[in-house]
């Protein structure tokens, strides 16, 4: 896609929201981690209901450590994989009290380290929590960008890669943002809303669903 369609793209998915977040609620790093670590293959919502109970009671490293991994799962047994990923919590929680002096690092690497941690999530932590540039590219990115044309790839990191170098400078920290919504409430997986989608005309998607006209 051209470096014209790419600013006109962004520039209009930024008319339409024009400070974009991420729907996971949290007020902290640290709790934007246990919330992103909690998200995989689960819904936001179902997080966001399973931490509002949780972090009134235990927002730290060391009041999730106090907690334990039993006390931790009777707050979050409604999201899938919870044995695992309260496993993976608390274990992340007794590194960043040994290493971190309980804060969340603001590295890849050291994030990467940390249990239940992979390069999305500490995408999502360095771009949400610090303002870091950075673009996580989940399952409705890796859609949107391959069928707009805007940075296709065959695997996740290839078009990471390529959106680190096709998404213009001044839209690269909400990207992420702009893109995941789009992706989630009109270019969905099985019916992209194409009618009513703000850059239909720049989309390369041969197989666009039709308007009332069919058009
Ligand atoms: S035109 Fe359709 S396929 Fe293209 S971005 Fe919009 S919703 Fe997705």
């Amino acid at each position: 896609m051209k470096l014209a369609d790419r600013q006109e793209l962004f520039s209009r998915l930024a008319e339409l929201n024009p400070k974009p977040t991420t729907e996971l609620e949290y007020s902290t790093p640290f709790e934007l981690l246990v919330a992103v670590t909690l998200s995989a293959q689960a819904t936001d919502v179902g997080v966001n209901k399973a931490t509002r109970r949780l972090f009134p009671v235990a927002n730290t490293p060391q009041a999730i450590l106090a907690l334990g991994e039993e006390g931790l799962k009777s707050y979050i047994s409604t999201i899938g994989l919870y044995n695992a990923k309260a496993a993976n919590v608390v274990a992340a929680c007794r590194i960043l009290v040994e290493k971190h002096g309980g804060e969340v690092p603001r590295d890849r690497e050291s994030l990467e380290a940390l249990p239940g941690v992979g390069r999305k999530t500490a995408n999502v932590v360095l771009n949400t929590a610090f303002g870091e540039p950075t673009i996580a590219v989940d399952t409705h990115i890796f859609r949107v960008a391959n069928r707009t044309g805007l940075a296709p790839g065959k695997t996740v990191r290839a078009v990471e890669d390529k959106l680190m170098k096709a998404v213009p400078a001044q839209y690269r920290l909400d990207a992420h943002h702009w893109l995941i919504l789009h992706g989630r409430y009109v270019c969905k997986a099985r019916k992209p809303d194409c009618p009513n989608c703000v850059i239909r005309d720049l989309c390369r998607y041969r197989d666009k669903t039709p308007g009332p006209a069919g058009r």
